[in-house]
């Protein structure tokens, strides 16, 4: 597989530390609000990347941190906790609005097809591994205690800037738009690992340390959970793009200054689901959730299906026009998998080989979701029989997601279901019961010569927008 590395700034080849396998780290969510379609974009995208790398052949090791601790208003260790916020707002503790959106996140990814990871960790699930890392730094000169916290030097490194090229101006906007200068810092860029009571008084959750009562930094958890889990060499790091600086860069900072070696060679970053008025937040208050998508009529999976038409590294703009669109190609693609109805043969395994190859191929390239969603229109167009052409989607879906031969076989039955046989009549309609009892009536009518009150019953139907045409044995309707 050939991804772009945004440590590189270039498409390479995917390696792995040991061949064949990979050790995946997430950006889990901060469970203090629900999950907008923006972070699920991300999340969505990373689903796809797995369930590539398992359909390519590779065992994957995949771990995503929940954060429920650490993380500031502001990225640059300013403002209030996140989780402290959300807690305020519902008059709810830490604790208990962490696990409502933990499980709102999961449910929305149940919704989406993402597969949970095969770990799952919270935050504070994990101090000790914090304090351990916070300790070595210490001790190998790269953290210093300053004011209550303790915070990374920067100073010390050679090479802060991983991603992007940011000078210290760029640096100083971000300053002015948040809360006050931290006199603490040695450096503009220094981080806090460890954070005591001294700053935040009305923080929850206090762990001991050596340092004093406090709580860890948010990226220190990434860092910490990963080594954990994943063990001293990671192949993959994801998260969205808004991650890449500061919350990667202290990531890559801390993990090599503690570890002495190389860390993660390869990352993954997501570009934003912006709307009309720019990036998707949680902080700006009003987002998109599954949830407003259901109770407009959409399904969850015509997202999923909206956001793999377009590259993951360009920004999406999200319009309700937009995903309207993809639910109408979302279902006319169903419905064409539907009217693959013919049982007749068994899988040819030498076109289902050729077709397989070219999807490895062509999503290996730099995990082009959309050539994958073109593909499926390549199987429907083959010309090979209805049982290999059904094999060959549900092959493919294993990393799509979308579900296709499931949600296309309910669509199928649920048109079987709408033919109503009674006494020999049979009514086909769109699965409408009132409508089928309708038709049915008059079809009754019709026999016992009854013809006004049949005329009466296609008047009534009409003026619902059903059209009746008969048919030897029974009679069809449609809305028109
Ligand atoms: P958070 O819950 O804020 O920690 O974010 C969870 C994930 O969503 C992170 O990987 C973010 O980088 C990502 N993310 C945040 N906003 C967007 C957006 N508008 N579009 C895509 N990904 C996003
Ligand atoms: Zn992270």
């Amino acid at each position: 597989m050939y991804l772009y590395n945004s440590a590189t700034h270039k498409k390479e080849e995917f390696k792995t530390h040991t061949p064949g396998h990979v050790e995946m780290y997430t950006c889990g969510p901060t469970v203090y609000h629900f999950a907008h379609i923006g972070n699920l974009r991300s999340y969505i995208m990373e689903d796809v990347l797995e369930k590539y790398l398992r359909y390519a052949g590779y065992d994957v090791n995949r771990v995503m941190n929940i954060t429920d601790v650490g993380h500031l208003t502001s990225d640059a260790d300013e403002g209030e906790d996140k989780m402290l916020k959300g807690a305020k707002r519902e008059h709810k503790s830490v604790m208990d609005i962490a696990k409502f959106y933990t499980d709102a996140f999961f449910e929305d990814c149940r919704k989406l097809n993402i597969k949970r990871p095969d770990v799952v960790e919270p935050a504070t699930n994990c101090i000790d591994e914090y304090i351990k890392i916070v300790s070595g730094l210490m001790d190998k000169g790269y953290a210093y205690f300053a004011g209550g916290n303790v915070y990374f030097d920067t100073s010390r490194l050679d090479h802060y800037y991983v991603f992007n090229d940011h000078n210290e101006e760029d640096l100083a906007v971000g300053v002015r738009e948040g809360v006050e200068e931290d006199t603490n810092k040695r450096n503009r860029n220094d981080f806090v690992l460890w954070f005591t009571k001294s700053k935040f008084e009305d923080q929850a959750l206090k762990w001991d340390s050596p340092w004093g009562v406090g709580y860890p930094g948010w990226h220190i958890e990434c860092s910490g959970i990963s080594m954990k889990y994943n063990g001293e060499y990671l192949d993959l790091h994801c998260g969205g793009v808004d991650n890449a600086f500061p919350h990667h860069t202290n990531e890559i900072a801390q993990s090599e200054s503690y570890l002495g070696h190389p860390w993660c060679p390869q990352w993954f970053h997501v570009h934003h689901l912006n709307t009309a008025t720019g990036k998707m937040s949680k902080s700006k208050g009003e987002f998109l959730t599954v949830s407003l998508l259901e109770e407009k009529g959409y399904d969850p999976l015509a997202y999923r299906f909206f956001c793999l038409q377009s590259h993951y590294r360009k920004a999406l703009v999200f319009s309700w026009e937009n995903l309207d669109n993809a639910q109408g190609a979302y279902n006319k693609l169903l419905k064409k998998i539907a009217a693959l109805t013919d049982t007749a043969g068994t899988v040819d395994e030498e076109v289902a080989g050729t077709f397989k190859e070219k999807f490895i191929q062509q999503l290996g390239n730099d995990l082009n979701t959309s050539m994958g969603i073109t593909a499926l229109y390549d199987v429907l167009k083959a010309k090979t029989n209805d049982v290999t052409k059904r094999a060959i989607l549900a092959s493919f879906d294993e990393v799509l997601g979308l579900s296709l031969l499931e949600k296309a076989d309910a669509l199928r039955e649920k048109e079987q279901k709408a033919a109503t046989a009674v006494g020999g009549y049979t009514v086909t309609g769109e699965g409408d019961p009132a409508i089928d009892t309708l038709v049915l009536a008059r079809g009754e009518a019709k026999k016992a010569k009854n013809f006004a009150e049949a005329d009466r019953i296609r008047e009534e139907l009409k003026a619902q927008g059903i059209e009746v045409t008969d048919v030897p044995g029974g009679a069809v309707w449609k809305r028109v």
